[in-house]
């Protein structure tokens, strides 16, 4: 494929495709909620394997651990995107408003942010009259309240997304207490848990096109002291079931 059939498939579609920027708003949500489900479940199950003597206590807590935790995940998400776009949507109106009552003075703003950006005087208000011709409101919801459809929250989305991440993250330790000898489980807790973090940090960074190693040792950092906490809760208030 020669040069210029590469040039003209690339579309703004495709192009923008390419930049992590894109894939921000899900990837965080996703990570934050995975991360979240395999270290707050494993740490609760090493907190009641560090106590018990039996696998049913320690299962009965990782699956309560697991609904009540995803639940939350998804409704603090809920909670806090949609008030998010409670904000964007107020923001908007008095937009509208504003450029209703004082459409010159709404102008030379946009042609000053343009200035900003680096054009010349006139060019920015050149720019700024054509956009503004062309719909007002959007240029001024994009280059004046930063609101693009990116950045814009979908809380929905954003609860779905915790709350099956969460679960997704909480079932891999989960799957651990199920089937790894009760002997010691702590132990196989704590290095499968190790082991899933250092999968989720990679991939995660790999997405996000940040460094690998950096991501996996701040992730298996802080799965460790988390977990390390949480058996010596359960060591020092452990009564043998
Ligand atoms: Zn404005």
């Amino acid at each position: 494929m020669t040069n210029d059939s590469k040039e003209s498939k690339l579309t703004i579609e495709n192009y923008l495709d390419n930049h992590y920027i894109h894939r921000s708003n899900w990837l965080r949500a996703a990570v934050l909620g995975a991360n979240d489900g395999i270290i707050s479940i494993s740490s609760l199950a090493i907190g009641i394997a560090a106590a018990s003597a039996t696998r049913e206590p320690i299962v009965l807590a990782g699956v309560a651990g697991l609904v009540a935790g995803a639940l939350s995940m998804a409704a603090g998400e809920y909670v806090s995107v949609s008030s998010q776009t409670d904000t964007e949507k107020a923001d908007i109106e008095r937009e509208k408003v504003e450029l209703k009552e004082m459409p010159d003075e709404e102008l030379n703003i946009l042609a000053q942010i343009y200035e900003r950006r680096g054009l010349t005087k006139e060019t920015a208000m050149q720019v700024a009259t054509e956009f503004t011709e062309k719909d007002a409101l959007a240029a001024h919801v994009r280059d004046e309240l930063g609101i693009n459809e990116i950045s814009q929250a979908k809380p929905i989305q954003a609860a779905l997304a915790s709350g099956a991440s969460f679960t997704i993250g909480g079932v891999l330790p989960l799957l651990a207490v199920l089937f790894a000898p009760v002997k010691g489980m702590e132990y196989w807790l704590y290095s499968s848990t190790i082991l899933f973090l250092i999968i989720l940090g990679a991939i995660s960074a790999k997405t996000g096109g940040s460094s690998i190693s950096k991501a996996i040792l701040r992730i298996t950092i802080w799965g460790t002291i988390a977990m390390g906490l949480s058996a010596l809760v359960g060591y020092v208030f452990g009564v043998r079931v």
